[in-house]
């Protein structure tokens, strides 16, 4: 069984010779090398071994367990591609790599059977992603609008049952599929209700004509998320359109600010994707580890930020 290793991994791995600029501390593998699913901003439905814009390169699963055992992760993911007996060679792969502490797979949504197995497998996690903000949106990217079998609320109710089988469960949001503002509150919110891990994404142009997201647009987007999960937003005014106009949060979000770590890599305790979504020359949209300056002017180029009781900055238009 051959398993793709995503090129940062395999570095740390030693199963690629080059020097990374940031080694992950999870490790990303592959199962599958395309997908029969037609996502319409994926490059998985049209090109083997790439996803988003990472190479992933393939390797004997003997070798790769190998080397694990060599080199300290926090968490290995298994991103799988859809294709006939994907699922037997997920457990197998289960079964293969059990004894690795917080192992995570990352599928599109499967039938609580299912999902026990993969538990009784080996896996401790699993990823459902959303990926789309809303139902609308998921319709034209992800569901019925593209071929594909899946549906918005089917999505939800897989996350609710692997809920019931796994601690961790994460689900995956894309920031630049023409959804509004408002979409991403109203989904963030019902995510972190449902006690899931978000992985936040932005857009990673790899099919003609989709482009990636205003940098001042996501790192807002990062704000109201972080802020929502540690519970330090006050409040947000939205436009008549469903367009952040203005986040209020409270004093305790500057120790956030301070360092811009409302912008590192979100998802399960450990992910960091580094260069997941960018070019590693920038401009970054997700850190692997706090940036140590603050980010607060990235904000406020498209959203009014005020916090605590008073103090308000605003550049955006
Ligand atoms: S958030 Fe990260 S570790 Fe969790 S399923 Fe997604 S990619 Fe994998």
């Amino acid at each position: 069984m051959e398993i793709g290793v995503s090129y940062g991994t395999a570095v740390k791995l030693g199963l690629i010779r080059a020097s990374a600029i940031y080694p992950p501390n999870t490790a990303y593998l592959l199962l599958g090398r395309k997908c029969v699913n037609n996502c319409a901003y994926c490059s998985l439905a049209r090109r083997e071994n790439t996803l988003s814009r990472v190479l992933w390169p393939p390797f004997p699963l003997g070798m790769v367990r190998e080397a694990l055992e060599k080199v300290k992760f926090t968490r290995i993911c298994v991103q799988t591609a859809d294709y006939p007996g994907m699922e037997e060679d997920l457990l197998r792969l289960g079964g293969e790599l059990s004894k690795f502490p917080n192992l995570t797979a990352s599928v599109s949504p499967r039938p609580r059977a299912f999902l026990s197995e993969l538990r009784d497998s080996g896996f401790t996690g699993v990823g459902i992603a959303l990926d789309a903000a809303s139902e609308r949106i998921f319709e034209a990217v992800r569901g019925r609008g593209v071929g594909n079998p899946f549906t918005w609320e089917g999505t939800w109710r897989a996350l609710a049952e692997a809920r019931g089988i796994f601690e961790d469960v994460a689900t995956h949001l894309i920031v630049g599929l023409g959804e509004s503002d408002v979409e991403l509150y109203d989904t963030i919110r019902r995510a972190l209700d449902m006690g899931l891990h978000i992985g936040l994404f932005a857009l990673t142009p790899v099919v003609p004509g989709m482009e990636a997201p205003d940098l001042g647009r996501y790192r807002t987007v990062q704000l109201l998320l972080h802020a929502l999960k540690h519970d330090y937003l006050e409040d947000v005014e939205f436009s008549d359109s469903g367009r952040i106009l203005e986040l209020r949060l409270r004093r305790s979000a500057w120790k956030f600010l301070r360092d811009g770590s409302f912008a590192v890599t979100s998802g399960c305790p450990g992910c960091d994707r580094p260069f997941y979504n960018e070019r590693p020359s920038g401009p970054i949209y997700n850190f692997p580890r706090a940036p140590g300056r603050p980010l607060l002017s990235e904000v406020t180029l498209y959203a009014r930020v005020c916090v605590g009781s008073g103090d308000c900055w605003s550049t955006a238009p």
